[in-house]
């Protein structure tokens, strides 16, 4: 089966994968993966942050299920109540005023540049200008790649977006220096995903913000993958204490059904009038009945909670095991949004022993296993992992 489909997507789907791991799920229960010849996986990935309820969370089928049963699409162009609702609900739970969806963490970036823009635009202000850091990851559209600081995505791509700055992460002199009268907005990851889980400092964030508000620039977090009860906060600006003007959400937001949020003060917010911004599928009756489904169901099982208990757990967890193990050189944790960083010349061996043992993880930033599993994830599940972890290592060091 597996090489019958393989074959397939040889032929027929646009190569930007390559050789991906050698599988093809059928079905999925909580953090468990079936595949289709019978092999069992641990998610410890979690889609890459996106299924925080699990796989075929119960509650969530039968809402998604009732949802579909009624109404899927109506356009933007009638009153849509889960649109309504959840936009409620984002801005009752955070510190955003306003709220406006899309489909994709890109999409929602997107929306957080162009509010930005617009913004000093009808002030007839020439201020179009948005710091970003390097290692950053904004998305694949041209803009979000023009605000991704990794030359390998932005290369093949010139001439990128103009507008668009790097500087180095955590250093607040860089910000500061790369400031002109010409800059609109600074755009970061409170705690950097893609590129191996880098967390900012609280002082960098908090100086961010201070020289955000004497300066007139839009502060603005992209937390799509650090949204959504994954650090243990619902949002990871609520647990630095920091409030952006801007940010977005996507991933975990909709359990797996694709939408993207763009959230923001009141005041930078009502730049956007009738007919400067739009979408088709955005916010539509099924994406976000998935996304008010997601709210309630972490309620219901306080995911958040668990999210943050169980990262703890994990990062003695994953402590112990750094100090038993020298080929473990660095632990960087946020609730359950882990990176484990491992000597160059083992981690692909680690990452695919893991693998081959049933634990789905990513590699990142070279060298460094990332870790996003399912906000319902249990004690017992992290000890399965940690003991295989702990066994692959050794072996790896004797060798
Ligand atoms: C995944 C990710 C994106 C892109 O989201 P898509 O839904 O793939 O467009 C943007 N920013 C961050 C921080 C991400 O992790």
């Amino acid at each position: 089966m597996l090489e019958e489909i393989k074959n397939i997507d040889k032929k027929y789907y646009m190569n930007t994968f390559g050789d991906r791991l050698p599988v093809c799920f059928e079905r999925g229960d909580g953090i468990k993966l079936y595949a289709d010849d019978g092999r069992i996986f641990y998610d410890f990935l979690g889609g890459i942050a996106v299924n925080s309820l699990g796989h075929s969370h119960p509650k969530f089928i039968e809402r998604l299920k009732e949802q579909l049963d009624k109404l899927i699409h109506t356009s933007s162009l009638y009153y849509i109540e889960n649109q309504a609702k959840l936009a409620q609900k984002l801005s009752e739970s955070t510190c955003a005023d306003k709220v406006f969806f899309a489909n994709s963490g890109a999409e929602a970036n997107e929306g957080a540049f162009k509010l930005a823009k617009i913004y000093f635009h009808k002030q007839n202000k020439d201020k179009y200008e948005i710091i970003t850091l390097d290692k950053s990851f904004h998305g694949r559209t041209l803009a979000t790649v023009a605000a991704t600081g990794q030359p390998k995505y932005q290369k093949p791509y010139k001439p990128l977006t103009p507008g668009f700055i790097q500087v180095p992460p955590n250093d607040f002199l860089a910000v500061e220096s790369a400031i002109t009268d010409k800059t609109a907005a600074i755009m970061i990851e409170l705690i950097q995903g893609e590129s191996g889980v880098h967390l900012m400092d609280r002082d960098y964030v908090k100086k961010l913000r201070k020289l955000c508000d004497e300066k007139g620039i839009v502060l603005i977090f992209d937390e799509v993958q650090t949204g959504m009860g994954r650090t243990g906060y619902l949002f990871a600006h609520q647990m630095y204490g920091v409030e952006p003007d801007i940010f977005t959400a996507a991933k975990a937001l909709g359990g797996g059904i694709p939408i993207g949020a763009l959230c923001a003060k009141d005041w930078i917010a009502s730049a956007f009038e009738p007919g400067d911004h739009g979408t088709t599928f955005g916010g539509n009756p099924f994406a976000t009945a998935a996304g008010l489904a997601v709210f309630d169901i972490y309620e219901e099982e306080s995911l958040v909670q668990n999210a943050k208990y169980m990262g703890e757990y994990f990062k003695r967890k994953l402590f112990d095991i750094k100090a038993k193990h020298d080929s473990v050189t660095d632990v960087r944790c946020a609730g359950l949004l882990i990176g484990i960083e491992v000597n160059t010349n083992i981690s692909k061996d680690v990452f695919n022993a893991l693998f081959n043992k049933g634990f789905l993880t990513s590699l990142c930033g070279g060298n460094t296993i990332r870790i996003a599993p399912p906000l319902i994830i249990s004690e017992k599940d992290i000890d399965m992992f940690a003991e295989e972890l702990d066994i692959i290592l050794t072996e790896r060091e004797k060798q």
